[in-house]
């Protein structure tokens, strides 16, 4: 091991500022903060993509250069296991502290090597005291950052502002909403629920295939991807007048909100959250195959997610265990009306 890691980079990573004193965690082991680096992770292709074709993520010719060469190596970094390895830098300091410091993440200088994350920067205390997990977009400018060094480039400085120009920029490419629990009972803490659409580039030309957003659900524990759900509710386009029910060859969500909730109180309570969402489908037409269909965007989906958790009804306790019933997720479309957007 120390053989290997003589050959390392080592990391300073400031855009990662959580600190390791942020109290009890979120998750040990496998919380939320590694499952959104893991998302995180295989959503880079996405962003990167994006990234390369618009005007206002790099600035000049060097980060594109480099980031284009970290594009092109990505399906080989997802080869195998998995190159991400999560562990705490107090129980593994042989790896993380470097030159008396604890770093956020190690990596070696070839396409493939392992990312070592330190799980002690992953949270931290925000100001209302709850701790949070890193978000998905700093956990892609960090995995940035490190992919970087995979091209040999050992200039911090440099790899530091490309990680921060892609977490400013999958900004632009993702739907981050907290839901909103105001009003929602004076002594009881609500869970904090968030739900992340992390989106393909802008559809333009023929990037119809497959599902063109990616939905992301946490509560406090963990990260579910409801992007199979979703998938699955869509797989069909409905029948358009005289035009039998076709198949659908993509999709996209824009305009996610959370929609009503629904409760019932009691010792446990028991909430629906709802999220809507527009849908644009892209689906085969069947009266002239060599064009698809594109469905407009009349056609709202709505997906409802039983969330259950309990609390301490006299002490006005939260118990720390909330989770979804994931057999219970509903995803369905609220009308058939559609309408039929150009052909192209
Ligand atoms: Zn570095």
């Amino acid at each position: 091991m120390n053989i290997i890691l003589k050959v390392f980079i080592f990391i300073m990573m400031p855009l990662m500022v959580f600190s390791s004193e942020g109290g009890d965690q979120v998750g040990n082991g496998g919380g939320l903060g590694e499952q959104n680096v893991y998302y995180g992770f295989i959503n880079l292709k996405n962003i990167y993509l994006f990234c390369l074709k618009s005007d206002q993520c790099l600035s000049n010719k060097k980060e594109k250069a480099l980031l284009t060469k970290i594009y092109n190596s990505l399906d080989q970094e997802y080869k195998g296991t998995g190159i991400l390895r999560f562990l705490s830098g107090h129980d593994r300091p042989d790896i993380f502290k470097i030159n008396g410091q604890f770093k956020a993440a190690v990596t070696g200088n070839k396409v493939g090597d392992i990312i070592y994350i330190n799980t002690d920067r992953l949270y931290k205390k925000n100001h209302q005291g709850y701790v949070e997990p890193v978000g998905i977009g700093s956990a892609m400018g960090l995995l940035t950052h490190e992919l970087g060094h995979h091209h040999n480039i050992l200039e911090h400085d440099f790899l530091e502002l490309l990680g921060s120009r892609i977490r400013a920029f999958s900004t632009f490419s993702m739907t981050q909403l907290y839901v909103d629990n105001y009003l929602d009972g004076t002594n009881i803490r609500s869970p904090l629920l968030k739900l992340t659409g992390i989106h393909k580039q802008l559809i333009t030309g023929r990037y119809l295939d497959g599902a063109q957003s990616s939905l992301l659900f946490a509560d406090e524990n963990f990260l579910h991807d409801l992007t199979p759900w979703v998938s699955d509710a869509v797989s069909v386009c409905p029948r358009f007048r005289n035009n039998p029910a076709s198949k659908n060859i993509g999709y996209r969500l824009f305009d996610i909100k959370w929609g009503d909730m629904y409760y019932r109180d009691g010792s446990e309570a028991h909430r629906t959250y709802v999220i809507t969402s527009r849908v644009e489908l892209f689906c085969e037409d069947n009266v002239d195959t060599s064009y698809p269909v594109r469905f407009d965007t009349s056609r709202k989906l709505i997906i409802k997610l039983p969330i259950e958790y309990t609390y301490k009804r006299n002490s006005g306790v939260l118990n720390s265990y909330w989770g979804l019933r994931r057999g219970l997720i509903q995803v369905k479309f609220a009308s058939d009306e559609l309408k039929l957007g150009p052909f192209f």
